[in-house]
């Protein structure tokens, strides 16, 4: 895991926050690298819960709600309050479900057990009062709730259909860690499927699949994921059924997605609480819910692309000897498809051809421009953050009109010209689009 911390800082793809004054409790920003990669999952994930679906629309509802929402959701009742205990010593507080007897970071006593729960309160108008008390959103999936109705009738749906959405979440935990695996603020991708009782259980599979299969598509390694049915005991307080698609991170297998059958919970309680009739067909739609982490999908495609060679993969240059990082992430979720690297920096004549294949791909990839340091530094520089492909333009070019292509993978070489460039990139790197 320091490895990938390491990797992320330095290349530019997760910072702490608040560095500067000593960071901020798990808050974590997403840097040049890191928000282009992020954005490739979100678009990704948008695609294939929306796009490639029948009946799947999108929301984007507000952060902020009526308090009247998390009163009727159950968050501001036991339901989302996690057990805490406070050493007597250190006074650090811990999740209960983490320790035994004894405080792991002084061995003091521990205190009684109390319930803590994780809503972040806010106010909203000029009046710290009472009146104005809300809370940022624990979970996205609420603001899909209560809009239920306005998506049905102004779309015209028949149940069964899905409402997509992608958008933050906050959650006070009490031991957020493992870099940005549980943050206080994160970014949920949920799919709220509404359908009838008797089919619930057929769409519960369903979607495990789906979601199952969607992880492998982006390139995650099939041993490295797998889907645990959670038995009674552990499962959320709405939920009927619950399987967590989990995956193998460096500290032991986790959660990153969870699929729940969460039966006529939600829509019930915000029926009793509002008044409203939320009938469909004489039924209370039963919801099967996919609740992913935009966060915890980047950390785990991260782990999952990482590789060291060590003494290098090329055995012809200087730099044979060190160990050499390779992140082998999948295509679509790469934050720079292509490098631009003129041969040498001392030929004006090379220079300028190479600025000019950069300006023709920028329109159309992510592209960076490198002309520091010996060649074969460069493509190590671009395997480390993924690069899909490395341009090189050299003494031929100038002659020729065409370039090399350098595979990030298999290092292999092919010479394309420059007037073809563009369509050839794009049928490599977008296949189907
Ligand atoms: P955990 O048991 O790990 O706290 P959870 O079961 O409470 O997670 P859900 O409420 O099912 O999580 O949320 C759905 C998804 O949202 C999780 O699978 C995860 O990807 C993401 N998520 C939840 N809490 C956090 C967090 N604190 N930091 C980052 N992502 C989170």
């Amino acid at each position: 895991m320091q490895k990938i911390v390491s990797l992320a800082k330095r290349r530019g793809f997760v910072f702490p926050s608040s560095e500067i004054y000593g960071g901020f409790g798990s808050c974590y920003d997403f840097g040049p690298l890191g928000v282009e990669m992020k954005n490739n999952i979100k678009k990704a994930w948008w695609g294939e819960m929306t796009r490639k679906q029948n009946n799947i629309v999108g929301l984007d509802a507000a952060i902020l709600m009526s308090p009247k929402v998390w009163q009727a959701s159950g968050h501001l009742t036991a339901g989302f309050a996690d057990e805490l205990v406070e050493c007597s010593k250190c006074h650090k507080r811990f999740k209960s479900d983490d320790v035994k007897n004894k405080c792991p970071k002084c061995g003091g006593s521990l205190a009684k057990p109390r319930k803590f729960n994780l809503m972040m309160k806010t106010f909203v108008g000029s009046v710290e009062d009472e009146t104005s008390e809300t809370f940022l959103r624990a979970e996205t999936c609420q603001g899909i709730y209560v809009n239920f109705e306005n998506v049905l009738n102004s779309m015209r749906l028949k149940i069964p259909f899905g409402i997509a959405q992608i958008g933050k979440a906050f959650r006070n935990e009490i031991t957020p860690g493992n870099f940005i695996y549980r943050t206080r603020e994160f970014e949920q991708m949920e799919m709220q499927w509404f359908c009838s009782p008797q089919q619930a259980d057929k769409f519960f599979n369903y979607w495990k699949q789906q979601r199952m299969k969607w992880y492998l598509s982006l390139g995650i390694k099939k041993t490295n994921l797998r889907a645990r049915e959670i038995p009674i005991r552990e499962r959320a307080h709405y939920a009927r059924r619950q399987v967590d698609i989990e995956y193998k991170f460096p500290f032991g297998w986790q959660e990153i997605e969870g699929v729940h059958n969460r039966g006529d919970y939600d829509l019930s309680n915000h029926a009793k609480h509002s008044g409203q009739d939320f009938k469909y067909e004489g039924y209370i739609p039963y919801i099967i819910e996919t609740s992913g982490g935009a966060d915890r999908s980047f950390l785990a495609f991260l782990v999952d692309a990482y590789g060291e060679v060590k003494g290098g993969r090329t055995k012809t240059t200087e730099a044979t000897k060190e160990t050499e990082i390779l992140l082998k992430l999948y295509k679509t979720l790469a934050p720079i498809k292509i490098a631009v690297l003129p041969l040498v920096k001392n030929k004006p004549a090379i220079v300028k051809k190479a600025k000019e294949v950069y300006k023709l791909l920028k329109p159309y990839f992510t592209v960076q421009y490198d002309e520091v340091g010996s060649i074969g530094r460069r493509y190590r520089r671009q395997d480390e953050i993924g690069t899909l492909y490395a341009l090189t333009i050299d003494f031929d070019s100038l002659k020729k009109n065409d370039l090399t292509l350098r595979d990030r993978d298999t290092m292999k070489q092919k010479r394309v010209k420059i007037k073809d460039l563009i369509p050839c990139l794009k049928k490599q790197l977008y296949p189907t689009a």
